[in-house]
């Protein structure tokens, strides 16, 4: 299958062909829970932006070469003989993370801190490829209408913006006022998740005419 791949570091971000386009081994099923998704959408994140500069090798530990992509949708192309929740052709979202679901942090819903945790596109081959190898617990079925390529960038940046909007609304009342800094990739989603979860006024603040007019 073709695949995206970062090869090396480029720490201006200037090279125009800084992932390589080339053909890898296709994942197989190896283990009785494991989903093979047909990726249809493919976020490209700030983070990758960061990955790609070399400015979180620290952190993020990233081997190099890698297939990047973290915010991943498509559809399921096959599934190991343990999974039930989900069969070919479902259009799927894939959580950020690939997770054992029975140590401590994964059973208190800590997925994030799992003893096991696997990152595609950050620590493992991501979805800037034909398909990506997950695990059942990873994958939750799309509803009808709605695209993977629509839907892939809430992998991340929805959730991301999820977590902030439900923490505001959980201390905002109707008449108080809340304030969403940066109308960007994560503001918009944010601004809007705070609106569908409570009833306080919301403003938008950002330098940008163009998100502003977005924003109205
Ligand atoms: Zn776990």
């Amino acid at each position: 299958m073709r695949a995206a791949r970062l090869h090396e570091y480029d720490e201006t971000l200037s090279r125009t062909e800084v992932l390589r386009l080339e053909e890898v081994p296709e994942p197989k099923i190896e283990e009785p829970d494991d989903v093979i998704v047909r990726i249809g959408g493919a976020g490209l994140c700030r983070s990758d932006l960061h990955i790609i500069e070399g400015s979180l090798r620290a952190q993020l530990n990233t081997p190099l070469p890698i297939t990047l992509g973290h915010e991943n949708a498509g559809w399921v192309d096959a599934v190991g003989e343990m999974v039930r929740t989900v069969k070919p052709g479902d259009p799927v979202i894939v959580h950020l993370v690939v997770t054992d679901g029975v140590c401590a942090a994964c059973r208190r819903g800590e997925d994030m801190h799992c003893v096991s945790l696997k990152f595609p596109g950050i620590d493992t081959d991501g979805g800037f490829a034909e398909f990506l190898r997950v695990k059942e617990r990873s994958v939750l079925k799309l509803p009808a209408g709605l695209e993977p390529k629509d839907a892939a960038p809430y992998a991340d940046a929805g959730l991301t913006s999820y977590r902030a909007a439900r923490r505001a609304a959980a201390i905002l009342r109707p008449g108080m006022t809340a304030v969403v800094i940066g109308f960007g990739g994560l503001g918009h989603v944010g601004a809007q998740i705070l609106r569908a979860l409570c009833a306080a006024r919301i403003v938008i603040v950002d330098v940008s005419s163009a998100a502003l007019e977005l924003a109205s």
